[in-house]
């Protein structure tokens, strides 16, 4: 088998008494969605933050594709191939859904396009730009200004901004949050056929979801993770439902 996307071993993070991180290990497997489920204040976004490389851990690694980024931060881990999406922050509201995409993947390759004119005319980034466009279906909106885009459909760019990248992983944090029925189902939809590229981190609270997509899922509580395995498996484990599922 080839190595991993993403190996995590022993992380541990405190903040003062509490214990966010406590010996944390987990795989993330070329081709599959691994979802990491838990209730509130488990410390799955901590988790997430130290994979992605903004939060330093205690103890432990990160491996990405068999390299060590423990000690590197969010921009190489970015730069070696580890998406993290759905920060809303990063879109620009007054350019269009086009320049975004290419200014993103421009961005990440550092100073070759410092003027944003050059960048937005080079057929190398906006070509990537409008397939990864067309993937997630806002082919249509391609010089919508994103100011006027919905949230389902901002939610959707983010997606698109991550894949014109050609990402080795994505790690993603609640992606169907605040999106309605219709929303929820359109990004499952995205998701699942998205993980042949590039295997997925998966936090998400919506449960359906997550059984709905995921191959392995891992539970998260009080910073251990108790059981991972595959949802039938996780479904039936008692100390899981007891934890958490709760019914
Ligand atoms: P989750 O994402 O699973 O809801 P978090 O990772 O956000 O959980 O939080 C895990 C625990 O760590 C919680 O008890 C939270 O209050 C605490 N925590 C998270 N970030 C900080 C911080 N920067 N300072 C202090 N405590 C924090
Ligand atoms: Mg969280």
């Amino acid at each position: 088998m080839t190595e991993p996307a993403l190996e995590v071993r022993g992380l541990r993070k405190s903040f003062g008494a509490i214990v966010a991180s406590d010996d944390v290990s987990l795989d993330l497997r070329g081709g599959e969605v691994h979802a990491l489920i838990g209730p509130n204040g488990a410390g799955k976004s901590t988790l997430i933050a130290q994979i992605a490389g903004a939060l330093r851990p205690d103890a432990g690694s990160v491996r990405l594709a068999g390299r060590d980024v423990t000690g590197l931060g969010t921009a190489a881990r970015a730069r070696l191939g580890l998406a993290r999406t759905f920060q809303v922050s990063a879109l620009a509201m007054e350019l269009t859904v086009l320049q975004n995409v290419v200014l993103g993947v421009a961005g990440r390759a550092g100073g070759a396009w410092r003027f944003r004119g050059a960048a937005l005319r080079d057929p190398a980034l906006v070509r990537p730009a409008r397939e990864a466009l067309a993937r997630v279906g806002l082919t249509g909106e391609a010089t919508s200004v994103v100011a006027d885009l919905s949230h389902g459909q901002r939610r959707r760019l983010e997606l698109a901004v991550a894949l014109a990248l050609k990402p080795r992983c994505f790690v993603m944090d609640e992606p169907l949050a605040g999106l309605g029925a219709d929303g929820s189902a359109e990004m499952t939809a995205l998701l699942a056929g998205l993980k042949a590229q590039a295997p997925i981190l998966l936090v998400e609270h919506d449960m359906d979801a997550v059984f709905a997509l995921a191959d392995r899922i891992s539970v998260l509580v009080y910073g251990r993770i108790i059981s991972t395995g595959p949802p039938d498996a996780i479904r039936a484990d008692a100390a899981v439902r007891e934890a958490y599922l709760g019914d």
